[in-house]
């Protein structure tokens, strides 16, 4: 028997559209698979074109599994590498592999990156595609719709060959297009939120607000648990925890009712801007949705954008709520989010939340509170959570 080794093989798909950027997003790529994969022994190396994982067979289809949380992956191939480029022991090995498979039509498709093999593409699959015919009479080909598509890759000094191809979850590699901060609260939407713009390569770091003791612990342990599961997609992540009680307090105290919410987002988004410069992130994220709730007409989100100049991504600014549980469901967020402990928001909800707030009246309240003294002493005093994405977390210790 032919001697040949399998393969896992990752083909980036959008990626190498990027042409100046290539080599940046592949080898991030690699980097995020390896760190995906610690748990398991293997060895990566990447061109251009192909990414390949050699590792254990035994591990082949866990690992496969992995690579589908893995963004910037097109497609994942489990192949079988042929250390030769002679067209008749490719066709003796494919001879062999085919044999396992049950199929009555086929058709050979081949790509050659190395040119200087002298056979074009179409004549290496005619090639090995008479060998077939001749081995297995019963066999036909059919290019429309073959039970059995073999395709054959020739690279610089070896060969592979593969049936199947299994789909990959496509974007960017996390981190290529730098970071953000996720406003993550228990709710449905941001982390919803923070799957869509993982999925555009950037790197999130989680910001919760909690209120103790009007919210509880389990209202901050399923923020810890979303942002695990986040983790999957974005490799490990930091969750900082506001302690917002007593700007909240002071809110409701001071300032008129209608006001509260306006108010209490405007601090929102001021410290998640504080915390976004010192963390070098350069955008805000949250799952605000037009016209979803009173504080997302547009007049709120007018005034509550104001007060930050970095910009504020909402990735599901047009969609329906029931689009984003559609999300919710497939990234395995959803039944955690519906869990029912208190949000800071749910509170202290006036009976009347002001539709088009103005901005020179937010201005006004804000007079009532020392801003930045509670802003000041809020950041100060925050908790960072590390959540590795791992079975135990570091949270474990701290609760
Ligand atoms: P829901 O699914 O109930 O709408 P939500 O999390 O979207 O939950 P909203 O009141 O609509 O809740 O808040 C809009 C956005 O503001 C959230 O998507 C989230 O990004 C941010 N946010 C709200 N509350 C918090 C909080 N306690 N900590 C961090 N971010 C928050
Ligand atoms: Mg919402």
């Amino acid at each position: 028997m032919m001697k040949m080794k399998q393969i896992i093989m990752i083909k980036y798909g959008e990626l190498t559209t990027k042409k100046e950027n290539i080599q940046y997003f592949i080898r991030t790529l690699n980097q995020n698979i390896k760190e995906k994969l610690k748990d398991f022994s293997v060895t990566t190396h990447f061109d251009k074109g192909r990414l390949f994982i050699e590792t254990t067979k035994k591990d082949h289809l866990l690992i496969i599994e992995k690579l589908k949380e893995v963004f910037g992956i097109h497609e994942i191939i489990l192949g079988y590498k042929l250390e030769t480029l002679e067209i008749e022991e490719i066709e003796k090995a494919i001879g062999e592999l085919v044999a396992e498979e049950t199929f009555t039509t086929f058709k050979i498709e081949t790509k050659r990156s190395n040119k200087k093999i002298p056979l074009t593409s179409v004549e290496i699959s005619k090639t090995i595609g008479a060998y077939l015919l001749k081995n297995l009479p019963n066999h036909k080909v059919d290019v429309h719709h073959p039970d059995l598509l073999i395709h054959v890759e020739m690279r610089e000094q070896e060969s592979y060959v593969y049936f199947k191809t299994i789909k990959g979850i496509g974007g960017y590699p996390v981190g290529t297009l730098g970071k953000g901060i996720l406003m993550l609260s228990g709710g449905i939407d941001s982390p919803v939120a923070g799957y869509m713009t993982s999925k555009r390569g950037v790197k999130i770091e989680c910001l919760y607000f909690e209120s103790p003791p009007h919210t509880s612990l389990e209202a901050k342990n399923k923020v810890i648990q979303l942002a695990t599961i986040l983790s999957k997609y974005n490799g490990s992540i930091k969750l900082h925890v506001i302690h917002f009680t007593e700007i909240q307090e002071a809110i409701y105290k001071n300032i008129p009712h209608e006001y509260l919410i306006t108010i209490m987002r405007r601090m929102m988004y001021r410290i998640a801007e504080k915390i976004a410069y010192q963390s070098k992130a350069k955008i805000l994220i949250n799952g605000e949705s037009i016209g979803q709730v009173a504080s997302q007409t547009l007049d709120s989100m007018k005034a509550i954008n104001e007060v930050v100049k970095l910009p504020v991504i909402r990735p599901l600014a047009c969609f329906d709520k029931l689009e984003i549980i559609d999300i919710a469901k497939k990234i395995n967020t959803y039944e955690t989010s519906i869990l029912p402990y208190e949000d800071c928001c749910t509170i202290f909800v006036p009976k009347h939340p002001v539709i088009y707030p103005k901005i020179n009246l937010c201005r006004e309240y804000e007079a009532c509170i020392p801003v930045d003294a509670l802003i000041d002493q809020a950041i100060k005093n925050h908790e960072i959570i590390k959540i590795n994405g791992q079975e135990k977390n570091d949270y474990e210790d701290l609760l």
